[in-house]
This record gives structure tokens, C-alpha cells and sequence, in this order.
């Protein structure tokens, strides 16, 4: 069992990539929940296909395995564009942005992970891109003959994605016309995903075992999609058939150490430490993460959403603390 759970967790990011992509959704009625979004995207689409125009520039924000990038294709799909896909610390300089804003085609999509890491240049850059569709490049910069060059680029939809929507600056996110917060899904919505998900990769699944998987998935269609994949290799090793029974999830989820709450060691871990040095909390974020052997940023981007929404951590001016459902928790 140890060497299964080894092999699988070795794979998880290669894995993942491949495996997500085909189970990405590929248009808003694929797209589960999140319905105020979905109805606001439809409107926002069909009136700028009337218009023959593009998209606004759009910004979602929210938690990592929500549903942004599938956002942004599913988007460039509707809209029957390209999209160009990269990422705020990708961008390195203002040259390598340059090439890509000019290489962009009418009524492309530029999809921007991670925004609220674009180097400060860059997003000044930025601005008149959005704003106007051109750029200005400075040609001998620090030199008497230093000039501003206007560069015009064709009408585009920039994307937007963000895990800190509070970590964008005020000129940036004014920009964007159309700006959604994706919320944590609801088990109805995860385990109806968990099962379209089994019926593209062909694996039968119990409708009380998409519910245990929902369950346990924090929110998340990444993470119900990827309870999915441990399941099927269970089933398929070691009870050697294709079907995930109610037995099956128990079996896997044991193997992985996730409790009933979706709760993994390393939250477990973030919990205890709380508890045992830091006497429930409050504690500073730079602290905990010290004693965690973690980045501040996979704290507050991926171990805590969950954690606080939960009910097991609550954040205070004066640091994070346990709830008295963690305690029990921990008893
Ligand atoms: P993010 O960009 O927010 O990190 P992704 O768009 O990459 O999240 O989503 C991760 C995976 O979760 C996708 O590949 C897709 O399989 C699944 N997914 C996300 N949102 C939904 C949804 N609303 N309906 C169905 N599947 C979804």
C-alpha cells in the first residue's frame, strides 16, 4: 500500500496537468455551479458577440483549483478566439511582454495567471494596453534622446487570475470591467463534477461514493478530481475491478491519511502546531510558517481558505486561532 501511495503521489503534478486538461470543462453549460457567475459571463458574452466586439477584460479571483483557467478557456472558446496563456512572475521583462501583446490577434484572449505577481513595470505597461490597446516603449531610455514610442496593438480581452485579489493594486483592478470572486463549491455540485469526471476516464462510481469523494474535497473541483484518479488506481490495484464503491473511497482516503473532513497531515499538522506551541493562537503568520517549514504564500493561498471556511481557524488582528472545532478536532 506504501508503495502504491509513493507512486501515486510521485505523479500527482505531471498527472494532474494531463488528466485536468481533459477533464476540463469546454463551455459555460459544462461549467457546474457557481451560478451568479455563470448567468453574469453568459450575459457579458452574448451582448459583446452582438456587438461584434470582444470580451471586457476580466478578473476572477479565489482560491487555487476553482476553476479560473478553465474560466479563461471556456471563454475564448464561447467568444471563438485564441487564447494566450502565461503568468505574472513568467513575465520578466517589459521586452518579452512587448513581444507578446504585439503578437496578440483581434479579439484574442490573453489569460494572466498569478496578476497580482506582475513586476511592477510590467503592469505599468499594462495599463495603457488595457486601456487604450497600445503600448508605449521608451527607445534610448537614460540617454538625451530618450523618446516614447506609441505602439498599436490589436483589441483583446485580458484574464485575469488571482488567489489575492487584495494584492492587486487599485490602478490595475480598475481596470478590468468584469471582476468575479469564485466561491468554494458545495458537495451537490462537487460530486455531480466527480461523476462526469468518471464517466470521461471510465470508471464506474456509486452515487454514495462521489458523495464520500465530495465530501472530502474541500471545496474544490481540482481536488474532487483528484480524490478521483487515487480511488481508480485503488480500485483497480487493489480490489482489482473499475468501480468505486462506498468501500473503495474509505479504503483509498485511509491510505492518503485525509479524515472525513478532507483535512490532510499537512493541515493537521498546521492545527496541532497551533495548539501545542502556540497554546491555540493567536499566532503571526511569519511565525507559524517558520515552525511549518512552509512559504507564507502556500499557507495563505492553499492550506488556510479551506481551514477558515471550514470553521477550524479564525483570523484575528493579532494572528491566526484555533476554533473550538479544531480543538475537538485535535482532542
Ligand atoms: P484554477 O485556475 O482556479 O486553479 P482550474 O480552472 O485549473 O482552477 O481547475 C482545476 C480543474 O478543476 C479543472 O481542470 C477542471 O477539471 C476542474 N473544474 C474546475 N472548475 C470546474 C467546474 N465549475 N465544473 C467542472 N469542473 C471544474
Amino acid at each position: 500500500m506504501e508503495e502504491l501511495k509513493r507512486l501515486v503521489l510521485n505523479q500527482e503534478n505531471e498527472e494532474d496537468q494531463v488528466v485536468s486538461l481533459s477533464l476540463r470543462p469546454e463551455s459555460l453549460s459544462d461549467f457546474v455551479g457557481q451560478p451568479d457567475l455563470v448567468n453574469g459571463l453568459k450575459i457579458a458574452i452574448a451582448a459583446a458577440q452582438k456587438r461584434g466586439e470582444q470580451l471586457e477584460h476580466t478578473l476572477f479571483s479565489g482560491p487555487p483549483g476553482l476553476g479560473k483557467t478553465s474560466l479563461a478557456h471556456i471563454i475564448a472558446n464561447e467568444m471563438n478566439s485564441h487564447i494566450v496563456i502565461t503568468s505574472g512572475p513568467a513575465i520578466k521583462r517589459t521586452g518579452d511582454f512587448m513581444a507578446i501583446l504585439t503578437n496578440l490577434s483581434k479579439g484574442d484572449v490573453l489569460f494572466i495567471d498569478e496578476i497580482h505577481r506582475l513586476d511592477k513595470k510590467a503592469e505599468e505597461f499594462l495599463y495603457p494596453a488595457m486601456e487604450d490597446f497600445k503600448v508605449d516603449f521608451i527607445v534610448d531610455r537614460d540617454t538625451p534622446y530618450a523618446k516614447t514610442i506609441n505602439f498599436p496593438l490589436k483589441s483583446f480581452t485580458l484574464i485575469g487570475a488571482t488567489t489575492r485579489s487584495g494584492l492587486l493594486t487599485t490602478p490595475l483592478r480598475s481596470r478590468f470591467g468584469i471582476f468575479y470572486h469564485l466561491e468554494f463549491y458545495n458537495e451537490t455540485d462537487l460530486a455531480y463534477i466527480v461523476t462526469t469526471s468518471a464517466r470521461k476516464l471510465n470508471v464506474e462510481i456509486d452515487a454514495d461514493a462521489a458523495i464520500a469523494m465530495a465530501r472530502r474535497a474541500r471545496g474544490t473541483p481540482r481536488i474532487v478530481n483528484r480524490l478521483l484518479r487515487r480511488c481508480r488506481d485503488y480500485a483497480q490495484v487493489n480490489a482489482q475491478k473499475n468501480h468505486i464503491d462506498l468501500k473503495v473511497v474509505d479504503e483509498a482516503m485511509r491510505a492518503l491519511r485525509i479524515d472525513i473532513h478532507g483535512l490532510d497531515e499537512l493541515d493537521r499538522r498546521l492545527l496541532a502546531i497551533i495548539k501545542t506551541q502556540y497554546n491555540g493562537g493567536p499566532v503571526g503568520l511569519e511565525a507559524l510558517a517558520a515552525t511549518l517549514n512552509e512559504e507564507t504564500d502556500t499557507i495563505e493561498d492553499v492550506i488556510e481558505p479551506y481551514l477558515l471556511k471550514a470553521g477550524f481557524l479564525r483570523r484575528t488582528s493579532r494572528g491566526r486561532e484555533l476554533t473550538s472545532m479544531a480543538t475537538d478536532l485535535l482532542k
